[in-house]
């Protein structure tokens, strides 16, 4: 290891900022949702996904039936799936892990919010003595290249397969098509953290029957959620391992006008050519 200079502890001791202060941003407008009227829904059987449309204004509602478990959610534009979810953004943008009041952003040349978290049952955990919070936007997504690479063998229900399969249904797209647009996830009731090493950790999951996260629909999305076979994901994933349970997409419409639909970003395309 190379040794520190002589003012390595002066350059360590300099203060953090914040790279996209939140008061920037602007307001998530949480008043919006008055009473709540179920209009469908969608069962998403354990270690497989399901796909469900919902329209600007109504609220998409996943909930935990039966035990623990961990959802991986994809969004995307209802009419256009090259606008989708861009975890990386909305991670720069409020943090690891979303809570009430957050927005779940699309990506370029789109950004703009996709879903706004208007409720979440789970608000009460906060940051655990581990440092784990719950709905990271941290994890990709299990996947069957990475369950190749480590475990030398094929496994078929990872999030990615099981988005990919339920992306394909829902769209008609053949697989391999349909797999070019399944993209990061929001984990949905997945407690995960980094530990002082800044490995990133999962333990298992807070989340009980009755549990729900709301997101309210800011464009018509359709929204594709797989019940990862990591189960609550306090073990193992990208396996047969974990007790895994279903999860279910509840829309409810919303009481009211829906807002106008958020425009796409201003931004000229030059980049300065
Ligand atoms: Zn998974």
């Amino acid at each position: 290891m190379p040794e520190a200079p002589a003012d390595a502890e002066r350059r360590r001791a300099v203060a953090p900022v914040i790279c996209y202060p939140p008061e920037a941003l602007p307001d998530p407008g949480l008043g919006r949702v008055g009473a709540l009227t179920r209009v469908g829904g969608v069962r998403v059987p354990p270690r497989d996904a399901r796909a469900i449309r919902v329209a600007r204004g109504q609220v998409l509602r996943i909930r935990s039936v039966e035990g623990p478990q961990v959802g991986d959610l994809n969004l995307f534009a209802a009419d256009d799936l090259s606008e989708r979810f861009y975890s990386g953004k909305t991670r720069a943008l409020h943090g690891s892990h979303v809570s009430t009041g957050d927005r779940l952003w699309s990506g370029f040349p789109h950004l703009r919010p996709m879903a706004t978290v208007v409720h979440d049952s789970l608000d009460w955990y906060g940051t655990d003595a581990f440092g784990g919070r719950v709905h990271d936007v941290i994890g990709t997504r299990c996947d069957p290249y990475t369950a190749r690479l480590l475990q030398g063998r094929d496994y078929h229900r990872t999030c990615h397969s099981n988005l990919t399969r339920a992306l394909s249904r829902a769209t008609g797209l053949p697989l391999a098509e349909a797999e070019s647009h399944v993209h990061d996830v929001l984990n949905v009731f997945m407690c995960t953290g980094f530990d002082a090493e800044g490995r990133y950790f999962m333990k298992a999951s807070p989340v009980r029957p009755g549990d729900h996260l709301d997101l309210l629909a800011e464009i018509d999305l359709l929204a594709v959620l797989s019940a990862c076979p990591g189960g609550d994901c306090g073990a193992e994933h990208s396996s047969d391992a974990a007790h895994c349970h279903p999860l279910e997409m509840e829309v409810l419409a919303v009481d009211g006008e829906p807002a106008p639909e958020p425009a796409r970003s201003r931004y000229d395309r030059g980049h300065g050519a």
